[in-house]
């Protein structure tokens, strides 16, 4: 499906289809974007499926995304980024499989030490780690140059909030906003098929210590899982004043908060964990009552797709 750029070279230009770029990101959502984009597309358009890996993805998300490929024959192209320290030097993509992808956050912290430490006022691992990822590799790869293709994003008409404001500049598709799907429409979806994502809930999807994600979210994770922290933690102690002219540290998380003050609460606060929302009665209401504080999360703490800080 994917044509490199020598094929191109000798290619009858006008044979050439359109392009079209998918953006898989491994979630539930952008699995059934892609699904129904290759299918409508595939025989149209010469479509690009990749999936950014940070290298902080858990394991299942890895899983998911290598099943989907196989089952629906996407040819999705792996990609991680290279950052190269200097002024002026861009992300580039390097290509990787589900076998040799990173899993201990080399591509984030390679972001990290030329950057610094994401956080609300610094949010560049989006952008560096998924998007220019993803622009990277087509232009390296297969030659396609930027704005001449359409990308298509996995965000659902429940999230009209996370469409960009340039769509239409950057051109980014919302197949699954634009058509309407809902959450339940993408689990009833993703029912009919043989696999599914094997996390024990959602707080686990991404970058598994997403900034991004609510506090209940982060403070779950910090009472089930706190190996999760164990990334943030080392590279707050190593960047926290990595391209930083601030008069303070850098941490991670909201509110100033640390990966540690993270774990800290968890312990010693009180609060019901996140669950999963479900379905009662064809409503859908949440396992616990929503608080500002608790639920509060942004863009990528659902899923990180690529444009969401643009
Ligand atoms: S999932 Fe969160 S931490 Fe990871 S790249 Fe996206 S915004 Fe950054």
């Amino acid at each position: 499906m994917r044509t490199s750029k020598t094929d191109q070279g000798v290619r009858d230009q006008s044979k050439v289809k359109p392009t079209l770029a998918i953006s898989f990101s491994g979630g539930r959502t952008s699995a059934v974007m892609t699904k129904l984009c290759f299918e409508k597309f595939k025989d149209t358009h010469e479509i690009a499926v990749t999936f950014a890996n940070t290298g902080c993805e858990h394991e299942n998300t890895l899983r998911f995304v290598d099943q989907c490929d196989k089952a629906f024959g996407w040819n999705v192209a792996w990609v991680e980024a290279i950052v190269t320290m200097g002024e002026r030097k861009g992300i580039r993509a390097k290509v990787v499989t589900f076998e040799t992808a990173s899993r201990n956050g080399e591509p984030f912290e390679a972001a990290i030490k030329k950057y610094g430490m994401p956080d609300r006022n610094h949010p560049h691992c989006n952008a560096r780690l998924k998007t220019e990822v993803m622009y990277a590799y087509l232009r390296d790869e297969l030659g396609w140059k930027r704005r001449t293709y359409w990308s298509a994003i996995g965000i659902r008409a429940d999230e009209m909030d996370r469409v960009s404001s340039k769509r239409i500049q950057n051109k980014f598709l919302y197949p699954l906003a634009d058509a309407g799907w809902t959450k339940e429409d993408v689990k009833r979806e993703c029912a009919s098929w043989g696999f599914d994502l094997e996390l024990k809930g959602e707080h686990y999807g991404n970058c598994t210590f997403c900034w991004k994600k609510s506090n209940r979210k982060l403070m779950t994770l910090a009472q089930e899982s706190p190996q999760v922290f164990n990334f943030p933690i080392r590279m707050e102690a190593a960047h926290g004043w990595t391209n930083n002219t601030d008069t303070n540290k850098r941490v991670m998380f909201r509110e100033r908060r640390s990966a540690l003050d993270i774990i800290e609460l968890a312990r010693t606060r009180d609060f019901t964990p996140y669950s999963d929302a479900e379905l009662q009665d064809g409503q859908l209401i949440s396992m616990a009552d929503y608080d500002v504080w608790l639920d509060t999360g942004s863009g990528c703490g659902e899923s990180c797709e690529i444009g969401a800080d643009d």
